[in-house]
């Protein structure tokens, strides 16, 4: 066991940090898909959502989403899942845990208040993270921190371990687009046609994390 460095709060004995995660053991034929900052606020997303059930999990910097929270509360209520992805999408790893303790608990308290949730999930900017990550995230009432195995972008999709498809359980980052052509919703179909492709679905994160 190390002693707490200064300025961390004591662990209770026993409590351990967050699992990082870039996919999720299972048997069953799904990927997962997440979307991050929450820039893109295209309403035909939220049809798409509404009429495949697609269990969708968006991480929302306050920064970017805030100015859009209306959009996200009508994805919330057909059924997206709304979790962390900071304040101000700084890069943590490296900081002290003071200023990452207040980019994690920030965004929980945000999305407390504007949404009456307490999100368990946390997806670090740009998947950089240190220890202290873990710990202020654990000490923010984050459960688990997600990754990403494989990345859609303008190009299509690119696998972080050298793979070439998609795998049961693969957790998938849709990318935002700065130029917004095409669209989430297009993009998401194109994605959802590669994963049928391959004998895939799509299962909602939540469930099993
Ligand atoms: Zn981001």
């Amino acid at each position: 066991a190390t002693a707490p460095l200064a300025g961390s709060p004591a662990r209770p004995a026993g409590q351990a940090l967050p699992p990082v995660v870039d996919r999720i053991p299972t048997r069953d034929k799904v990927v997962f898909l997440t979307y991050d900052d929450g820039a893109e606020r295209d309403p035909r997303f939220i049809d798409m959502v509404r009429e495949l059930r697609l269990p969708v999990s968006m991480f929302l910097t306050d920064s970017v989403a805030g100015p859009g929270y209306a959009h996200f509360a009508r994805l919330r209520s057909v059924g997206a899942g709304l979790q962390n992805h900071t304040l101000d999408h700084a890069a943590l790893r490296g900081l002290p845990y003071a200023g990452q303790r207040a980019e994690i608990c920030g965004q929980q308290n945000k999305l407390k208040s504007r949404f009456g949730l307490r999100p368990r999930l946390f997806r670090p900017p740009y998947g950089t993270y240190d220890t202290t990550t873990l710990r202020a995230a654990a000490d923010c009432g984050i459960t688990a921190v997600v990754l990403w195995r494989a990345s859609m972008g303008p190009a299509g999709l690119t696998y972080t371990h050298g793979s070439h498809r998609l795998r049961p359980g693969d957790i998938v980052a849709v990318d935002p687009d700065e130029t917004r052509a095409p669209t989430l919703r297009e993009r998401t179909a194109t994605l959802l046609r590669q994963i049928q492709r391959q004998g895939l679905t799509v299962g909602r994160l939540e469930n099993y994390l």
